[in-house]
């Protein structure tokens, strides 16, 4: 009896003992742990949606993005990268997701998945405004075309036969080489090409929108991390914050 007794002792304290270390791993960890981070890539030369203000990233993309890491207990990092980078640094899992006023696609949809959209926006035509050979979407088959490397305004044009395309690692090189006639006009995203437009003097942008488009986040493909941001996105669209931070940053 004594030993059975003694027997159950042992394995009480045995157990008390693995409990007691386990619980103390737990509260130390979480005392000297660091909140977990989360990378964003992205292609910072795209104002409104992410840009350099001094040393630091701004825009419409990195405060939602902030505002998501916020909510489900991660620090927000941003990786500024090419924009034809970003999606392979996201499926390598160098980047936890891709934020860069990200046009959802078909093509891109067999790489990575996308949250639910957060913006509906259009691609546009920016040309210089004295005699620009380019007065519509028409008229861009016998242009020379500036796009931003692997953006959707690149594979748009790239569908036109006769268009010469010159690609470049920017949205801000492109127009540079329109400013500079080396391209007829340049296609890219409506709202970084007001902002474009606004520090090029002659510059300006064709009435007609080109296309359409959903921006939403990519994240790696079946990651649990996707449920998590639309359920964020969901409830900073509701309470008001992804307006506020569209017209704290587009003021029309
Ligand atoms: N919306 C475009 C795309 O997804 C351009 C994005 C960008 O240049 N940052 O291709």
């Amino acid at each position: 009896m004594k030993r059975v007794i003694s027997l159950v002792l042992v394995a009480v304290l045995a157990c008390s003992f693995v409990l007691g270390l386990t619980a103390c791993g737990g509260s130390s960890d979480s005392k000297t742990a660091e909140v977990k981070e989360l990378h964003m890539a992205t292609n910072a030369a795209f104002e409104p949606y992410e840009y350099y203000k001094g040393k630091k990233i701004v825009g419409i993309d990195a405060e939602i993005a902030d505002a998501i890491c916020k909510k489900l207990g991660y620090k927000l990092v941003i990786d500024d990268m090419d924009f034809d980078a970003i999606i392979t640094a996201v499926t390598s899992g160098k980047a936890d997701f891709g934020m860069a006023g990200m046009t959802v696609t078909d093509e891109r949809k067999k790489s990575v998945d996308f949250t639910d959209s957060y913006t509906t926006t259009t691609q546009v035509i920016i040309v210089n405004e004295k005699d620009s050979k380019v007065k519509n979407a028409d008229d861009l088959e016998k242009a020379t075309i500036g796009v931003q490397r692997g953006t959707t305004g690149d594979v748009y044009v790239s569908d036109l036969k006769e268009a010469k395309i010159e690609r470049f690692n920017t949205g801000p090189d492109a127009v540079l080489a329109l400013t500079q006639g080396k391209v007829d006009a340049v296609v890219i995203d409506g709202q970084p090409a007001k902002a474009f437009v606004a520090k090029n003097k002659g510059t300006k942008i064709l009435d007609d929108p080109f296309a359409e488009e959903e921006y939403a986040i990519c994240l790696k493909k079946d990651s649990d991390l996707t449920k998590d941001f639309n359920k964020a996105l969901a409830e900073l669209k509701k309470d008001g914050t992804i307006d506020k931070i569209n017209s704290k940053y587009i003021k029309e």
